[in-house]
């Protein structure tokens, strides 16, 4: 069966690259830099002071509102509270902790109850107190999340698409441990109820699919779904409308047309947080790139800088050009590599040249090609234009809030226009006007 939404591409995928060593390493890094900012919403309030002594697992900061908490990612000393850098490109304000490597970690209480006695109130709080964000990249709040989907749901969605060249994360995690996103998935159809529970897997995901499939009869209710590969489909509306033929309207949720969406990555979060006590602080990361020496997945504590990943897959080629949290398509250039890995860092990409990157004089050939790969059904061409003029009436009735910077047209573009930047740009003066 064929699965499709509109628009979209087929860029490079290199993920052979970051698989060929099967074997995940971890690290442990001499110190860990915990941002107070690592989801969607408010920041949390530092709940200790320099000089504690902190354990592996235990909550260091917290809020109220749109906030989770954060947790230490490993035992020891914290050294500084203050503003360090952040894959965001802004300052943000961190507790460092300098390892013991004793790895004393608080008591942590699972929960074993059969599922059908496991109460969604207590799911809810388990996943809340376990800091669990959307770790696809979007970093919403997981309990936030489950919670407006509850009683307006009909499908619960896994996404394993990982569309972003390079990126093999979420395909190491079903490699190994297929079992833990299953899992997740049944406690969030416990909470949700849901008609129909899908995994959703792009076809370039052999060995993955294969695990999934020996496991899946042990998961009533649960469906596999391979898809053809094909960029954006990772994306949350694109992979509703090829699962379900349900388009999401501009500037809804999908709530809206009755799906929730959370990441494979997330579902395995879940399953620790509610059957094992396990604060997220730890995540599998990709780092891969024609720049790096020794590509690979590890598993990283929340935390880590960068530059302690690259040291250890070998170090930087000579002649880099670009860092970026994050894929290709819609990753963030780091220029301070001291940047740690967050809840949502699934990437560290290391390229010897930006393939993406504008010409020094780009000309809008108005081809079109932009308009036919837009999995939004947006008009490129015309907010690039909109966009350098100011017009924001304009850049409103196009639409351009629902870009969701995918970098599709900037890929297809001849004239290799700098699409997306002045897409951020033209979203930014749309909400500045609404603001005011
Ligand atoms: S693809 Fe590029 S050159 Fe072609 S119409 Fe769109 S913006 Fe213009
Ligand atoms: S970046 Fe925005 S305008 Fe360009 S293809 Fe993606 S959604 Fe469409």
């Amino acid at each position: 069966m064929k699965h499709l939404f509109f628009g979209g591409i087929h860029p490079k995928y290199n993920k052979e690259m970051s698989t060929q060593i099967t074997t995940f390493h971890s690290i442990t890094p001499k110190q860990v830099v915990i941002p107070m900012q690592q989801h969607i919403g408010a920041p949390c309030t530092p709940l200790v002071a320099v000089g504690d002594r902190v354990l592996r697992g235990q909550k260091i900061g917290d809020g109220e509102g749109l906030c989770v908490p954060v947790h230490a990612s490993v035992s020891g000393t914290v050294v500084a509270i203050e503003p360090r850098p952040h894959t965001s490109g802004r300052l943000v304000n961190a507790i460092v902790i300098e390892n013991d490597f004793q790895d004393a970690t608080v008591a942590l209480s699972g929960n074993d109850l059969p599922l059908e006695q496991l109460d969604s109130d207590e799911i809810l709080h388990a996943v809340r107190e376990a800091g669990i964000v959307g770790m696809g990249g979007a970093a919403f709040p997981g309990n936030v999340k489950a919670l407006s989907a509850m009683g307006n749901v009909d499908t619960l969605i896994a996404n394993a698409c990982e569309c972003e060249p390079y990126i093999t994360a979420d395909d190491s995690l079903l490699r190994t441990d297929p079992e833990h996103v299953l899992e997740g998935m049944q406690i969030l159809k416990q909470v949700l109820k849901p008609n129909r529970a899908i995994l959703a897997v792009e076809d370039n995901k052999a060995e993955a699919i294969a695990k999934v499939n020996s496991i899946l009869k042990n998961y009533p209710g649960i469906e596999l779904a391979v898809l053809p590969t094909r960029y954006p489909q990772g994306a949350e509306k694109q992979l509703i409308q090829a699962l379900t033929k349900r388009e999401v309207p501009p500037g809804q949720l999908p709530v809206s047309v009755g799906c929730a969406v959370f990441n494979v990555s997330t579902y395995a979060a879940i399953y620790r947080a509610v059957r094992l006590g396990m604060p997220l602080i730890q995540r599998i990361v990709t780092i891969s790139g024609e720049a790096i020496a020794e590509p690979q997945n590890f598993i990283v504590r929340i935390g880590t800088p960068f530059h302690d990943l690259i040291e250890v897959a070998g170090g930087l080629h000579d002649k880099t050009e670009r860092v970026i949290s994050g894929g290709p398509m819609m990753g963030i250039a780091q220029s301070d590599l001291a940047v740690p890995v967050i809840k949502a860092t699934n990437s560290i990409l290391c390229l010897l040249k930006d393939q993406n990157g504008a010409a020094e004089n780009p000309v809008c050939l108005r081809c079109g090609k932009c308009v036919s790969v837009c999995p939004m059904r947006l008009q490129p061409l015309y907010m690039y234009r909109f966009t350098n003029a100011g017009r924001v009436e304009e850049l409103k009735r196009l639409n351009v809030l629902d870009c969701i910077e995918c970098g599709s047209c900037a890929f297809t573009c001849p004239g290799k226009l700098p699409l997306v930047e002045r897409f951020r740009k033209g979203k930014q003066m749309v909400r500045e006007a609404s603001a005011k």
